[in-house]
């Protein structure tokens, strides 16, 4: 064989052997990615949000004002969250309402979106203490969510208007912000609450503080490597 050709067959075989590794190394990255975990973005347009607008990580909770479990939520692990990662910027959060206990979540809903609509930077606030307001566990079927009670809770709020919230609850004027998130919780499958979303990827348990981590922290990692 001359050199040349002994050359030209060196360099052949060692362009198919390229060739063959990149095809290992693209097929192994698709396996990777068939194996990731699913996620479904939510929409959030019109919806409260808390933290920086662009931090890379969103967490959202699909919640109801009557349930016990979301109050409990709210009490033991949203203020560690917020600490950990929505004051460094990291994460942002946002609530959707559910619907799953009758009129007394409509109510809180309607008032809620009241809130929001007249001033977003009470919400978050009107929120928790409508939550404050929800008797313990044992309890939370008693009727407590009524018109009268969500105006007492906004009355120590100057930018809320009292006539507002009451029209905005009884004529039920807010109430296509709350089928916007009837739509969503339908749409996303939401089956219980609190249902906790972190970039579209749902937790398995939200009481689980270190799963909630792992996430963000997951996807905080790819978002910097992007
Ligand atoms: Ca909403």
């Amino acid at each position: 064989m001359k050199k040349t050709t002994m050359k030209f067959t060196v360099i052949l075989t060692l362009v198919a052997v390229v060739i063959i590794a990149a095809i290992v190394v693209i097929s192994n990255k698709q396996a990777v990615k068939e194996t990731e975990i699913p996620r479904q973005e939510v929409d959030l347009t019109g919806q409260p949000l808390l933290g920086e607008k662009d931090a890379p990580v969103t967490v959202v909770e699909f919640g109801d004002f009557k349930c016990p479990s979301c109050k409990a939520w709210g009490e033991m692990i949203y203020p560690q969250l917020v600490e950990d990662y929505v004051l460094t910027g990291d994460v942002n959060f946002s609530y959707v309402n559910v619907l799953f206990h009758g009129n007394e979540s409509i109510l809180a809903s309607l008032g809620a979106e009241s809130v929001y609509k007249q001033d977003p930077k009470v919400y978050w606030d009107f929120h928790k203490k409508v939550f404050d307001a929800q008797p313990e566990a044992a309890r939370h079927d008693d009727v407590w969510v009524t018109t009268e009670k969500l105006l007492e809770i906004a009355s120590e709020y100057s930018t809320i208007s009292q006539e507002q919230l009451r029209q905005d609850i009884d004529g039920e004027l807010t109430m296509e912000q709350v089928d916007i998130d009837k739509e969503l919780f339908i749409a996303h499958n939401v089956s219980q609450t609190p249902t906790i979303k972190i970039n579209g990827i749902t937790i398995e348990n939200p009481f689980d503080y270190e799963e909630i981590k792992e996430v963000i922290d997951l996807e905080l990692e790819a978002k910097s490597n992007e």
